[in-house]
């Protein structure tokens, strides 16, 4: 049975590689039946923090991203913080001391320099395996010096070759990399060890992971044959390497710096859950040509990994937005009503309690944008001006006032007054203006609808005008048509 697994160390803010990388073993998980591992690679305490693995948290729960195994979930193979293994990567240790596989080493990098420049050996060959061949006499002298050994993994005298499920196969030549620490002088494992023990611990049968790692790939195949001789485990995983994904410009890797790869900020945007799932399943996978919107059902349904391209990703934050228009087009009205909550409070437009009748006018607004927007952010500067009492006017919008524009209101209020208040629907306000301002002022559309729409919406471009008046009422309406007359 498929078991993947996503186990970031928790530094930093989610960013978008991340959860691609999340998202792609979780699709593999679901399209196979098979189990997502979630485990925190929380070794280095200098560098991780609870608060980043909060926010990992939030990220995956409001993309509805989940898995079968992990710190709050449980499972099989409790903890799935590294920071709580150590007993269990001590015994591991132990296991490969005994079979052979590893050595005590006591070069210090100094050491390792000197004898490179002493051998005329290139500095970034790096280290020379010297310690393999240490005598017990040479270990015992180390020790009385109060040195204490680091733990090194024997690399294979031939070449290293695996096929990548994405890459094909690939092939790291002997004497390539050197012999590598796995736990430091002094006891700590390094990443090089308790991330491929871990995996075999906990039987991940496939690693996939972005090609940034793939460098990584050739030293823990090595000490994952170490762990098979060992009997730790009795299998290897398959590894498969995700292409990078770039900036917008040029060719540089999108850098976590980057505002595009900041997850709250595109969420702070109004980004939809299923919108940027959807942006993110098309960095490096594609579900059939000429196609870019589909579910989430239908991505896990269709998505194999060995489909996935290795060639550069470019993550394009127009087009990000655009799939996430199609995206809000496609929930229910209920469901973009209450997703524009949050975004109206974050806008100050309506409080933390919304009262009864605000609640009915979103509810009733939604509509009128639900078609126009790419992103929620964008709602509570289109809506806004239904939920006040003192409407400010946009600057380019007074100034795009006609010089007849006075006229056009106080026709605008006269042909308001007569429609009945009990029959103030967006057709009716239609007809009327429509009446006044195009036959009887004899104006085109687009000049006479532009003095109302400003003085209902305080802006130049508004939600549909007649609809709006329709929401605010006959009263409100008349009221704000008035006041923009002088
Ligand atoms: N903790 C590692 C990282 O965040 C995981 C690498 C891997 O997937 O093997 O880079």
């Amino acid at each position: 049975d498929v078991r993947v697994r996503f186990c970031p160390s928790p530094t930093g803010l989610p960013h978008v590689g991340m959860v691609r990388t999340a998202l792609y073993n979780w699709a593999y998980a679901r399209h196979t039946g098979g189990k997502m591992i979630f485990r925190v690679e929380d070794t280095d305490a200098a560098r991780d923090s609870e608060e980043s693995y909060r926010q990992l948290v939030d990220a995956l729960t409001w993309l509805e991203i989940d898995w079968d195994e992990g710190v709050e979930k449980g499972g099989p193979h409790e903890p799935y913080r590294q920071s709580q293994r150590g007993e269990i990567y001590a015994g591991v240790l132990q296991k490969l001391i005994e079979a052979g596989a590893v050595y005590e080493s006591y070069s210090t990098a100094e050491e390792i320099d000197a004898r490179n420049e002493a051998a005329g050996r290139a500095k970034q060959l790096g280290y020379d395996n010297f310690d393999r061949t240490l005598t017990d006499e040479q270990k015992a002298a180390f020790r009385a010096e109060g040195r204490e050994p680091a733990w090194r993994v024997r690399v294979p005298e031939h070449d290293v070759t695996y096929v990548d499920l994405i890459r094909g196969e690939v092939t790291f030549p002997a004497g390539s990399f050197p012999d590598f620490v796995v736990v430091r002088a002094g006891g700590q494992p390094l990443y090089t060890f308790t991330n491929p023990v871990d995996d075999a611990l906990m039987g991940i049968t496939h690693v996939i992971r972005g090609e940034d790692l793939m460098p990584s790939t050739a030293r823990q195949l090595a000490l994952y044959a170490a762990l098979v001789d060992a009997g730790v485990t009795d299998f290897m995983p398959r590894f498969g390497h995700m292409p990078l994904v770039l900036g917008e410009t040029g060719n540089k890797k999108l850098s976590k710096r980057d505002p595009q790869a900041d997850l709250f900020l595109q969420r702070e945007k109004g980004f939809i859950h299923e919108g940027l799932l959807n942006y993110l399943a098309l960095l490096g996978w594609s579900i059939g040509p000429d196609r870019d919107i589909f579910s989430l059902e239908e991505f896990t349904a269709a998505f194999d990994i060995v489909n996935v391209n290795p060639n550069p990703a470019r993550f394009d934050q127009k087009k990000a937005e655009s799939i996430n228009g199609d995206h809000i087009r496609m929930l229910s009205p209920e469901d973009f009503a209450a997703r524009i909550v949050p975004y109206l409070r974050a806008g100050g437009v309506v409080g933390e309690e919304l009262t009864t009748e605000q609640s009915a006018l979103v509810a009733a607004a939604a509509p009128l944008v639900q078609e126009r927007v790419q992103l929620l952010g964008e709602v509570p500067g289109m809506l806004g001006f239904l939920f006040t009492d003192e409407l400010t006017y946009a600057d380019d919008a007074l100034a795009s006032l006609p010089a007849n524009a006075g006229e056009v209101l106080v026709a605008s209020v006269g042909a308001l007054e007569l429609v009945p208040e009990s029959e103030f629907t967006a057709a009716a306000v239609q007809e009327a203006l429509s009446a006044a301002l195009i036959e009887g002022l004899a104006l085109k559309p687009r000049v006479a609808y532009g003095p109302p729409r400003v003085a209902i919406s305080g802006r130049r471009i508004s939600p549909p005008l007649f609809e709006s008046m329709e929401l605010l009422g006959k009263a409100e309406s008349i009221r704000r048509l008035g006041a923009l007359v002088t």
